[in-house]
């Protein structure tokens, strides 16, 4: 199966889902702490779109906005790929 990570649309709908966040100031769904939404990408504690289903386990929903999570780009580096634990909270919010 083909990588769709990088396609216009994917693009499109993380740019789309980081605005949202930015507006609502939403904070990281794995540490609770708020997001810098102007640090720059490569920082530790910038935004990253991260899915709360895995990619790797879960790829048909790379693209659906139901399966995204604000989190801090280092909490999602260090999350990998494992399932969100339970006592992180649930995952109630709905988009
Ligand atoms: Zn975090």
């Amino acid at each position: 199966m083909a990588n769709e990570r990088s396609t216009r649309r994917h693009k499109a709908l993380r740019a789309e889902f980081r605005q949202e966040c930015k507006t609502r100031g939403a904070e990281c769904h794995l540490c609770s702490q708020p997001i810098d939404y102007s640090l720059p990408r490569d920082h530790p504690e910038a935004f990253e779109n991260d899915h709360y289903f895995p990619v790797s386990t879960h790829p048909e929903l790379i693209d659906d906005p139901a399966n995204f999570r604000p989190s801090h780009k280092g909490c999602n580096a260090s999350r990998g790929n494992d399932a969100v634990a339970p006592s992180l909270g649930s995952p109630s919010e709905v988009w």
